[in-house]
């Protein structure tokens, strides 16, 4: 079975560090997401180093994903960056960093996405995003305060 995420440890012995630079198909990590989706490969990096017996790895894992913004619903699409640590012994074979990828990735979700800041979020009258047009609706999202509150008084004196 070749996987990009395989690594064999057979140098590992003699080199005593293995650098690591791979990417995988989205595909490989169907389940690490509860929402949203992994957009174009991932790429990881790093170095298998020995610890006696143990081959160790540090690195990165990186790659593009695609949430929905939770007031307006817009596709949002963002770079992301996980650290992905893994560990077995060398006689145990190729060394998979898949399952600790996943995990990475889950953990890096964001919990909840906007598309900015600001954002002016659906109409609750008309369901139309009030980032794009102004329905006429007065709701009583932030766009109904634009007019500054501070009301500015003649001086006593
Ligand atoms: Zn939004
Ligand atoms: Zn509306």
């Amino acid at each position: 079975m070749s996987s990009p995420l395989r690594f064999a440890l057979t140098d590992l012995k003699e080199k005593g560090e293995l650098p690591v630079d791979s990417a995988a198909p989205a595909e490989l990590f169907p389940d690490a997401l509860s929402e949203g989706a992994l957009v174009g490969p991932v790429a990881v990096k790093g170095v298998i180093r020995r610890i006696d017996d143990i081959a160790a790895f540090e690195g990165k894992a990186e790659g593009r994903w695609r949430f929905e913004c939770v007031r307006c619903l817009a596709p949002v699409e963002t770079k992301w960056v996980a650290s992905v640590e893994a560990q077995a012994p060398i006689d145990a074979g190729p060394l998979d960093l898949t399952d600790e990828m996943r995990q990475s990735i889950s953990l890096a979700q964001p919990m909840k996405t906007l598309c900015r800041p600001d954002c002016k979020g659906l109409c609750t009258a008309c369901r139309k995003n009030r980032n794009l047009a102004d329905c006429g609706h007065v709701g009583e999202g932030p766009s109904s305060s634009t007019r500054p509150r501070l009301t500015i008084r003649p001086d006593k004196n």
